[in-house]
C-alpha cells in the first residue's frame, strides 16, 4: 500500500480575515472528506498540519486580555496542535466510518528538536498572526515584544529554528506500522532544545512543511503531499506572466528557488521541504490545493517534484 503523508496547510483551514470557528470547522469537514476518499483509495495516509493563523489568534487573545498570564509560544503552539488535532481527528474519525472503514484516527501531541544555535534565534524574521494599529504595535515593542512593519501594517515576528528531529518518531512509527492513522508534527512541532539529556521548549515556532519532511523520511512515506490554497506553484508569481508548474525536477526547483520565484516564508518552505524529501529518500513531492488532494496524488492537478 502506497504511504503517503499530507500537510495541511493553516492558512487553508483558517482565513484570517474571516477566520470564524464556525469556518474552520466546515473546511475541516471539508478537508477530512478529500482525506477519506484518498484512505479508501487504499493510501495508507500519515496528516500534519500548519497553525500559522491559528497560533496569532492565541498571541491576539493574550496580548488583548490583562488578567490572565501569557503562556509561553511553545505552550501556544502545544494548545494548537490539540485544537487542530482534536477537529480532525473527530472529523476523519466520522468520514471514515461514514464510508465503512474502521481505521482509527490519534493526534500526537509533538515535539521537535529544534538547533539551539540557529541563528534564527537572534534575528526573528518569522512573521505570526494579526496585524495591530500602529498605537498598539508601539506599546507592544516597548514590552520587548518583536514587530516587523510592511505593506499591510505591523506584526508580530518570532524566531523560527531549523527542525532537526522528531521526539516521538518511535511511536509513530509503531502507530503508522499497526495501520493507525496518525496525526502528527501540527504547526511544525513543539519547538524543544535537549540540554544535558533534559527537554525544553522555546520561543520559537517551526516550519510546518519542513517538519512535514523530516516527518515523511521518518515514517519511509513514498508521497509527500504539501496541500494549501494555490493549486500549483508558480514562476513569475502574481504577474502577468506567470507560469503555473507541472512536473518540476531537482535541480529546476532549486534553480526557480535560486531565481526567488517563491514567497518567503510562504512557497519557498513548500519547495525546499518538497526538496528535502526527495534527497533523503522519497519518490514524489506534490503541492497542490485541498479541493484538488485526489486528482493531484493521480497525476493530473499540482507540480510534482520527481527525483
Ligand atoms: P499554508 O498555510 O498552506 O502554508 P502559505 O500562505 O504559507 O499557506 O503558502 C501559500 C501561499 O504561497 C499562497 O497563498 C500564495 O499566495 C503564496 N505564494 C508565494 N509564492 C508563490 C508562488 N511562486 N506560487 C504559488 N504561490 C505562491
Ligand atoms: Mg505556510
Amino acid at each position: 500500500m502506497s504511504r503517503i503523508v499530507i500537510a495541511i496547510g493553516g492558512n487553508a483551514i483558517l482565513n484570517p480575515a474571516r477566520g470564524s470557528p464556525i469556518e474552520q470547522q466546515k473546511m475541516i469537514e471539508e478537508t477530512c472528506r478529500e482525506i477519506a476518499r484518498i484512505i479508501q483509495r487504499g493510501y495508507d495516509v500519515v496528516l500534519t498540519h500548519g497553525n500559522g493563523p491559528q497560533i496569532g489568534n492565541i498571541l491576539a487573545m493574550q496580548e488583548e486580555c490583562a488578567l490572565v498570564h501569557p503562556q509561553p509560544l511553545d505552550v501556544c503552539g502545544a494548545e494548537t496542535q490539540g485544537m487542530l488535532g482534536y477537529s480532525l481527528q473527530q472529523s476523519l474519525d466520522n468520514r471514515l466510518r461514514e464510508s465503512g472503514i474502521t481505521k482509527q484516527v490519534v493526534t500526537v501531541l509533538t515535539q521537535v528538536v529544534v538547533d539551539a544555535s540557529c541563528s534564527s534565534f537572534n534575528n526573528p524574521t518569522k512573521p505570526v498572526g494579526i496585524y495591530y494599529p500602529e498605537p498598539r504595535a508601539h506599546e507592544m515593542m516597548a514590552q520587548g515584544i518583536r514587530m516587523i512593519h510592511d505593506k499591510k501594517g505591523y506584526r508580530r515576528v518570532v524566531a523560527s529554528p531549523e527542525p532537526l528531529r522528531i521526539v516521538e518518531e518511535d511511536i509513530i512509527k509503531k502507530l503508522v506500522a499497526l495501520g493507525v492513522i496518525v496525526i502528527a508534527g501540527g504547526g511544525g512541532g513543539i519547538p524543544v532544545i535537549r540540554k544535558n539529556g533534559s527537554l525544553s521548549g522555546v520561543e520559537a515556532v517551526i516550519d510546518k512543511d519542513l517538519t512535514g519532511s523530516l516527518l515523511a523520511s521518518a515514517v519511509s512515506a513514498e508521497t509527500f503531499l504539501i496541500l494549501t490554497d494555490v493549486e500549483k506553484a508558480a514562476l513569475n508569481y502574481g504577474t502577468d506572466n506567470q507560469v503555473d508548474l507541472d512536473d518540476i525536477t531537482v535541480s529546476e526547483a532549486q534553480r526557480y528557488i535560486e531565481e526567488g520565484h517563491f514567497g518567503k516564508g510562504s512557497m519557498e518552505p513548500k519547495i525546499l521541504a518538497a526538496l528535502r524529501f526527495i534527497k533523503s529518500g522519497g519518490k514524489t513531492s506534490i503541492i497542490s490545493s485541498l479541493n484538488k488532494a485526489l486528482p493531484a496524488l493521480l497525476g493530473t492537478a499540482g507540480t510534482r517534484i520527481i527525483a
